[in-house]
């Protein structure tokens, strides 16, 4: 709150397609998205009406022995969308809550199959699942955890397969298998006191934008199935076509036994979330109430009418457009217009993984030495973002662009000329 002492907040009055307005009138493109939950715009003129109809209809009522046309429809949507062992739907209300509902499910899923010492969860290094503390506990950044270290979950973490770190001349492919390895000794070391495996399919957005390649998934689907220990994929921020196909665990042609969806669900409208899993994980709860096998989870908005409908409008967007195929050009654009980047002496990588491109910025390209980051070099970028017409919110020194989808070649350029001058800029002492 005290870098707002000079920096002040800015008040948005009204936002259409990739364009924010304040109340002077000034425009920004947001390029990541309001925190990556945004897929078709703001003010999506599709999206309201399906809410101003659903408005009129019902608004929300208990999923506890009732139910509604919303949720049943999305419900089979989803379960024909996602990979194909997802057959059930458990509705939350953001993605940490979603992640909660895998772990505990997880968790009761071995209780109730008589497998009572798997209490435990892998994650990896640098991943991001969520503020809540289960959530933050399978979380590995730092930043966020450290501080809360008391209160957290005994959890094991295993290196990432960050391809930054690859050797110089290694491809990602070779580093990810290379660091499999690792997963392997710990599913060897730990799979009888362990419930699940969580990971980020692909990119781990919070910490960094760090990126690896699908062979990790598709060892590690096999590799748990070995080891009898669940996989849950957290596509809470990758899901909905942001890698490039619907979903991530598609590029890996897995199916997680849990994949949990948020943020781009509702298009970025409302909060709602959703942990889906298999049949099999379902019928370990199915039996009579006397044996007390019943998952005891609810929130009070579960499956909320209002959240489901802009999930539906969502869907038939992606539907009715042909949004994975014009994404792979837009992809493309975006890359060509930061090219110039590339032999930037202050850049040491531009990865990408279909509508979401990162920029990493180091003190020295050579050795990959980071700035320090009390320097705060994003933030500069930020601030030259601002001052240009575009919404930029780079993680440490990591700039990013997660566009809505319908952001075009023009507002690439835009996008794309702030970051590269924010970057001149914030790099040049
Ligand atoms: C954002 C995010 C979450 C948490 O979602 P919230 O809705 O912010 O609680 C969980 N996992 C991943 C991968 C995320 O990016």
């Amino acid at each position: 709150m005290k870098d707002h002492e000079q920096l002040p907040i800015t008040p948005i009055k009204s936002g259409s397609g990739v364009w924010l307005e304040d109340f002077e009138g000034n425009r920004y493109i947001d390029a990541i998205s309001s925190w990556w939950v945004n897929i078709f715009g703001h003010s999506n003129p599709r999206i309201n009406d399906a809410l101003k109809q659903q408005l009129d209809t019902l608004e929300h009522v208990i999923l506890a022995g009732f139910t509604h046309e919303t949720v049943i429809e999305l419900s089979e949507r989803l379960v024909k969308l996602t990979p194909n062992t997802l057959k059930r739907c458990f509705y939350a209300d953001n993605g940490s809550s979603a992640v909660e509902v895998a772990l505990k499910m997880s968790f009761h899923y071995w209780y109730n199959t008589g497998k009572r010492n798997k209490k435990r969860f892998i994650s990896l290094t640098n991943s991001y699942h969520g503020e809540t503390l289960g959530a933050l506990s399978v979380g590995q950044v730092e930043l966020y955890k450290d501080t809360y270290g008391p209160l957290m979950l005994d959890v094991i973490a295993v290196k990432s397969p960050d391809c930054y770190h690859r050797e110089q001349g290694e491809s990602c492919h070779d580093y990810s298998i290379r660091l499999f390895a690792e997963m392997e000794a710990a599913l060897e070391q730990y799979a009888d006191e362990c419930c699940a495996v969580i990971i980020e399919p692909l990119i781990q957005c919070a910490g960094d934008m760090r990126m690896y390649d699908p062979i990790y998934l598709t060892m590690l689907r096999e590799a748990c199935d070995r080891h009898n220990v669940h996989l849950i994929a957290d596509e809470v921020a990758v899901g909905f076509g942001r890698t490039g196909s619907l979903f991530a665990c598609e590029q890996a042609n897995i199916s997680p036994d849990f994949m949990c969806l948020s943020k781009g669900l509702t298009g970025g409208y409302l909060p709602l979330s959703v942990a889906m899993t298999t049949d099999e994980i379902y019928d370990a709860f199915y039996d009579d109430y006397q044996n007390l096998t019943a998952f005891m989870h609810s929130h009070s908005y579960t499956g909320n009418a209002l959240g489901c409908r802009a999930a539906l409008a969502t869907l038939d967007i992606f539907a009715s457009d042909n949004v994975i195929d014009e994404n792979k050009k837009k992809s493309v654009f975006m890359r060509q217009a930061v090219a110039e980047l590339e032999d930037h002496p202050h850049v040491a990588e531009i990865r990408q993984h279909g509508m979401v491109l990162a920029i990493e910025m180091v003190k020295n390209k050579q050795t990959r030495e980071a700035y320090d980051w009390k320097e705060r070099r994003g933030l500069a970028v930020y601030q030259h973002g601002l001052k240009n017409s575009v919404l930029l919110r780079p993680l440490g020194n990591v700039v990013y662009f997660i566009p809505p989808y319908v952001i075009n070649d023009d507002e690439i350029k835009l996008m794309a000329r702030a970051a590269i001058e924010g970057i001149h800029k914030a790099t040049s002492d």
